[in-house]
């Protein structure tokens, strides 16, 4: 593989990370509070055990030139 912008072979692939965390709503969060108070808070425990299900986290691999420093996809 080499860098489309001068060549060079020199080549590092990053993986980034990037997406976002849907923010829950007043009402859901109204809910939560209302559920937690009437377990006893054991409620809360349950966006913990499911964290990560809400949104998107997409990754992928880009490359990065180490010689002129360019970002680039495959
Ligand atoms: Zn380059």
């Amino acid at each position: 593989m080499k860098c489309p912008k001068c060549g060079s072979e020199n080549i590092q692939a990053i993986t980034k990370t990037e997406g976002k965390i849907k923010k829950r709503g007043l009402i859901s969060a109204l809910f939560w509070i209302v559920l937690a108070v009437c377990t006893f808070g054991i409620a809360l425990l349950i966006p913990l055990l499911t964290g990560g299900s809400k949104g998107k986290i997409k990754s992928h691999t880009s490359f990065v030139c180490l010689n002129c420093g360019k970002e680039f996809k495959k």
